[in-house]
């Protein structure tokens, strides 16, 4: 098994590091050269800044190709700014990045008061699990064949559709590799 962790800004090797744990096999997709689907079982978009990462992979030619691949099927797994990477839709900024899933997210949703916080909550079939939340989104409204998974004050913050998982919080950052491991449960 095979993952491929996209490294051009943000959070990657806290993801590196989890998958280090858990014994798997991965690869930092840097620049065009670096991106061979073939070689990969599933992608993991990190938290960061989703503008500058969109941007980055509109100028390295990332773009559509990363795209092609979700929609014919490479499972991928977004974090905070990755989610609002693979979002259809983002309703306070005009943006669209990547939009793969059928969700609707509220970036920096929180607040600056609330901008950073811990919690713990319940992740379907997981339990109860911590939850680290950086300027992080939520989802606001989600299409039918999107599966919410946990919610935090009534505000969903992860979901599966397909293949395609996503979390507003930063499980990489928790030492807790419980949502790493549903994901590469999900490549099978
Ligand atoms: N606020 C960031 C954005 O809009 C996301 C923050 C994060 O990934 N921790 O992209």
């Amino acid at each position: 098994m095979r993952i491929g962790i996209l490294a051009l800004q943000g959070a990657f090797i806290e993801h590196e590091q989890a998958l280090q744990r858990l014994g798997v096999e991965f690869v930092e997709i840097r620049q065009l050269a670096d991106w061979q689907p073939e070689t990969l079982d599933g992608l993991i978009i990190p938290g960061g800044e989703s503008t500058v990462q969109g941007k980055l992979l509109r100028d390295l030619g990332l773009f559509a190709p990363v795209q092609a691949e979700i929609l014919r099927g490479l499972p991928v797994f977004g974090t905070c700014a990755g989610l609002l990477l693979l979002a259809e839709h983002l309703n306070n900024d005009e943006r669209q990045h990547l939009a793969t899933m059928h969700i609707t997210a509220r970036r920096n949703a929180y607040g600056r008061q609330l901008g950073s916080f811990y919690t713990e909550a319940e992740f379907k079939g997981l339990g109860q699990i911590p939850m680290t939340f950086i300027r992080a989104p939520y989802i606001e409204a989600v299409g039918p064949q999107v599966e919410v998974l946990a919610e935090v004050n009534g505000k969903i913050v992860a979901a599966r559709e397909g293949k395609q998982l996503v979390t507003a919080f930063h499980p990489e950052l928790t030492g807790n590799d419980s949502v790493h491991k549903y994901f590469l449960n999900m490549l099978n």
